[in-house]
């Protein structure tokens, strides 16, 4: 199916506003919980985290946090007054009901984005929109748990350390990264590689997002002129020197540059906004600003060349690929949409999760990502030096990359490791609240929330502490061209797991659970659910966090021990996991 709807463009100029959670450790909400969601919500929205904060748009394409202002007042305003046994609904980004519930009952609940299967296709999501009815909700932005750039950091890291470990036999020392797109999500790619140890070179059509990653310390050096940029890339690969060059330029432009130079990268990927055709991509044909008055003026045409493009795009990586490059699908759904448009050969590469990430996964192992409500810096370096004494270095196999991952965040680590936190500085820039994440499984993520919940309740941390996570993870999401994709039994699109990853956070006692359909790779291709619980120092606090924390991941092992892999089902022996038919 190729998608070609008539929808009508957003406006990304539309009804500028300035929002700014709340800071500190006074409440305006009844409960921690509320509190919390609504710091989140405005966090979300602060124009120093969300990529389009005027029209609500948060990352991802057209991914929106609220269906409209009123809508965001109005679920502010219902936040202020929801008592401790009361909780709001909330239906792609509009307030719809608050209904009496019980103090352990998530004080949130979010739907966004779903579609009966059968009508789940991107025409009739955008017939919806259109009519104001739904929003898109990506996978963090409509659930309130977004954290910027720095949020999916970890994870591109984990991906690209990984890549070199197994490609490479070693870091990506001396090795060209090449990619696309340096969006809300992209723009963590040349940080992530550099901090790999490898050479990037991403090109973007919107020379403002390249800026921005450079001012955020997440890009190195912005390079004038396709040729200039491949001679300095190349250059520094071959000095194995860890530096980031970003290119204004279109991706196809520069990867159709590469073959005709005879140039090719070690490491080939991309994240450009390709999951949604309309708002999200750029075809090779206009510029920056050309496509945001094109997808206005015919958005049918729009997207008819756009899936040309894409089509072009990943024939170029796969001529790459022949030549000699490592190439991943990183998540965006392009080799979908290039099928789709008659490239037989479009999946010629894997997608990262079953090429890097799968046997992460079968541990409980996924993104773990938490925010000091207090808005203090200090507040985050106290709980990384907590989790460097709570996870040693030699504690399992993944202890020396989590220190090497903290200490790679600050500036000045020894000042960390010696307890002066006063004296850390963060290694890239703040967006929003401060925040961190860290990637932990089954066995690891409760103990550290529980660590935190200790130091809100001892006075150590200045306020409470938010812990939630991507959908990305181990066993809350069904996508088939990405988290499950090659499953062992054959199992990628049944979402039934998905559906029961947001039930069981629910019965847990999560502060917020959301439901979502077609985040990352657009409409039709996903269902994936989302959780966020509050450490606020209470043993309330702690006896949920012992629950949510240890349950959330524990879906990860049900559904890759029954899908049939060992590491799953040696996980679970070794961690008295209880599976009925195991
Ligand atoms: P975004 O919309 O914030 O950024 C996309 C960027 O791509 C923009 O800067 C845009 O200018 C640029 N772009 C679009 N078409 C281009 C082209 N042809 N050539 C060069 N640049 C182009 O999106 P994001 O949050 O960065 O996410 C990017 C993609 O990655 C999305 O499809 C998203 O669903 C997917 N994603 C993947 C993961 C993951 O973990 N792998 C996580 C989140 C999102």
């Amino acid at each position: 199916m190729t998608t070609t709807q008539s929808a009508t463009a957003l406006d990304f100029t539309a009804g500028a506003r300035a929002v700014r959670a709340p800071r500190g450790s006074q409440l305006t909400c009844k409960t921690w919980q509320a509190e919390a969601a609504m710091r989140m919500l405005m966090n979300n929205l602060d124009p120093e985290v969300a990529e389009h904060p005027d029209a609500l748009v948060v990352y991802g394409g057209r991914g929106r946090a609220a269906r409209s202002w009123a809508a965001f007042d109005s679920i502010v305003e219902t936040l202020k007054r929801l008592d401790t046994d009361e909780t709001l609904l909330v239906q792609s980004g509009k307030p719809v009901g608050v209904v009496r519930t019980h103090p352990d009952s998530p004080r949130v609940l979010i739907a966004n984005s779903n579609i009966v299967p059968h009508w789940a296709t991107q025409d009739q999501f955008d017939e919806y929109e259109a009519k104001g009815l739904m929003i898109f909700g990506q996978m963090t932005a409509g659930s309130w748990i977004y954290i910027g750039t720095q949020g999916i950091l970890q994870g591109t890291y984990e991906t690209f350390a990984e890549c070199g470990r197994m490609d490479f036999g070693c870091s990506l020392k001396g090795k060209l990264c090449v990619t696309g797109g340096c969006g809300g999500m992209g723009g963590a790619q040349p940080l992530a590689v550099t901090l790999a140890e490898g050479t990037c070179l991403i090109a973007d059509v919107d020379l403002s997002r390249l800026e921005r990653r450079r001012d955020d310390r997440y890009l190195d050096e912005i390079v004038d002129g396709l040729d200039a940029a491949i001679d300095r890339a190349v250059d520094l690969a071959a000095r194995g020197e860890a530096v980031s060059v970003g290119v204004h330029a279109n991706a196809v432009e520069l990867l159709e540059r590469m073959l005709e130079r005879d140039i090719t990268p070690d490491v080939l990927t991309d994240q450009t906004s390709a999951h949604d055709p309309l708002q999200g991509y750029v075809p090779v044909e206009y510029t920056f600003e050309q496509a945001a008055e094109e997808r206005v003026r015919d958005a049918k045409a729009y997207q008819k060349l756009s899936i040309e493009s894409m089509t072009r795009h990943v024939r170029a990586m796969v001529e790459l690929q022949k030549r000699g490059a490592v190439a991943f699908d990183y998540g965006n759904n392009i080799r979908q949409r290039a099928l789709d448009n008659g490239f037989d050969d479009a999946f010629a590469f894997p997608g990262f999760v079953p090429a890097y990430i799968r046997e992460q996964f079968c541990v409980g192992r996924g993104p773990f990502r938490w925010v000091a409500l207090s808005g203090d810096p200090v507040d985050i370096y106290k709980t990384d030096k907590a989790l460097l004494d709570l996870f040693p270095k030699d504690a399992g196999p993944y202890g020396e990359r989590l220190h090497r991952w903290i200490l790679g965040c600050h500036k000045n680590p020894q000042a960390l490791l010696a307890g002066n936190f006063e004296k850390c500085e963060p290694r890239f820039g703040w967006q929003g609240l401060p925040s961190r994440i860290c990637w932990f499984g089954l066995g690891e993520r409760d103990k550290a929330g529980l660590k935190f919940n200790e130091m809100v309740a001892s006075g150590e941390l200045s306020a409470p502490i938010v812990i939630g996570r991507d959908h990305l993870d181990c066993g809350s999401v069904a996508s088939p061209n990405r988290e499950t994709e090659g499953m062992l039994d054959g199992s990628d699109a049944i979402s039934d797991w998905a559906l029961l990853n947001a039930m069981v956070n629910v019965a847990s006692g999560s502060s917020w659970v959301s439901l979502h359909h077609g985040g990352g790779v657009g409409i039709g291709f996903s269902q994936h659910a989302g959780q966020v619980i509050v450490a606020d120092g209470t043993s309330d606090s702690a006896t949920r966090i012992s629950r949510v924390l240890a349950n959330d991941p524990m879906m990860g092992i049900f559904r890759h021990a029954d899908a049939g892999y060992e590491t799953a089902a040696l996980c679970a022996k070794d961690q008295d996991v209880d599976i009925p038919m195991q």
